[in-house]
């Protein structure tokens, strides 16, 4: 990609990378594209490596160690691996290790911003930003790494209402994208009454969401703020993830009395809304209501989420391998991108499998 070019993605060759004593060489197996690929892909998002006019793609991947280093110890040749998204700057969180709460935002991250990603036969890790997966997940540990974006949320809105006594029932997960079906998943077995709200019906997606028990509207049948009346209870949860500025404004509107909101989605345009601003404040200041962004994850999360994902798989087994609609070879990448609209998780395949 060329970062602030539209429509810039294309093949080209590059130099197979150098492998330092604690670097291990990944070949990799698959590589999901994201909204945000997309948005790096539409012009508006994304940063190339200093001095170059590049990016290499790609953040959400499953790799087979292929070498190690002299000085790797955690890894070994044929461990599968998934790789982490961001790199560290020097602030106070970085260097406590929680790059995802990045203070300054100097930080880089793989296949977005300042350095290269893994859309590409091979690339090399230090072996710490490196998670090492179980086999019998197969191809779905391609999903691991969204998988970490929601786990985040998910302990963010925890971590939040600690600040109170707060047993949450009702859960509403808007977007029912790859993040959205995973993070309803992931609050179904935390007990949760889950709604997930998008635009359209779709036969294949009511399919997954009867399987998993969770509940569907279709805000082009019931306004989003009818919802909790149609349930007859309120929301004590949202986890938004459309990547819709305007939704993520109305889902505050919604959510109930004491009740956590957490934005996850990557916008950037620059559409505006006219909104009532004190019924806005009102709302959130009479309801005790929180409002909390989150972005990117944790070691912790991505650990969390090894365990979630085989939990899923054991209670809906086959479920995680639906979300995986289509698969394309490296070289049909631009395809890949034109056909994201109509699937939920659009990955390419080096083993050339398409489907
Ligand atoms: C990635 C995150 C990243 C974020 C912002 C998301 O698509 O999954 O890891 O931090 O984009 O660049
Ligand atoms: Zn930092």
């Amino acid at each position: 990609m060329i970062p602030g070019k539209s429509n810039s993605v294309h093949i080209r060759d590059i130099r197979l990378p150098d492998v330092q004593d604690k670097e291990v060489l990944v070949k990799v197996r698959l590589v999901g594209l994201d909204g945000t690929d997309r948005e790096i892909n539409e012009g508006l998002y994304g940063e190339a490596p200093k001095g170059e006019d590049f990016l290499v793609i790609g953040h959400e991947s499953l790799g087979m160690v292929e070498r190690v280093g002299s000085g790797v110890s955690s890894l070994r040749k044929g461990d599968m691996v998934v790789c982490t998204v961001r790199r560290p700057d020097d602030c106070i969180n970085c260097r406590a290790g929680e790059f995802d709460l990045c203070l300054d935002g100097n930080y880089i991250e793989r296949g977005i911003k300042g350095h290269h990603g893994i859309l590409s036969e091979y690339y090399s890790e230090d072996e710490r930003f490196l998670v090492k997966v179980p086999e019998v997940l197969g191809d779905v540990a391609v999903l691991l790494e969204p998988v970490s974006v929601a786990e985040k949320a998910i302990r963010t809105a925890f971590a939040v209402q600690e600040r109170m006594r707060w047993e949450p029932k009702t859960a509403m997960v808007t977007g029912t994208g790859v993040l959205g079906l995973i993070t309803a998943m992931l609050l179904k077995i935390r007990s949760f009454d889950v709604v997930s709200v998008d635009r359209s019906d779709n036969a294949y997606k009511d399919m997954i969401f009867k399987e998993a028990g969770i509940i569907h509207f279709n805000t082009g049948n019931i306004n989003l703020h009818d919802i909790p009346a149609s349930l007859g209870r309120p929301i004590d949860l949202i986890i938004e993830e459309t990547g819709s500025s305007s939704v993520a404004l109305h889902s505050m509107m919604v959510v109930g009395n004491n009740g956590v909101v957490v934005l996850t989605s990557i916008t950037g345009g620059d559409k505006k809304m006219e909104i009532c601003s004190d019924c806005f404040n009102q709302g959130l200041v009479l309801g005790n209501r929180t409002v909390v962004g989150s972005v990117n994850a944790h070691g912790r999360d991505f650990d969390r989420g090894i365990k979630d994902l085989l939990d899923i798989q054991e209670r809906w087994p086959g479920i995680l391998e639906k979300l995986i609609t289509a698969k394309y070879p490296p070289e049909k990448v631009g395809e890949a991108f034109d056909k994201m609209e109509s699937n939920i998780k659009v990955v390419i395949d080096f083993g050339g499998n398409e489907r």
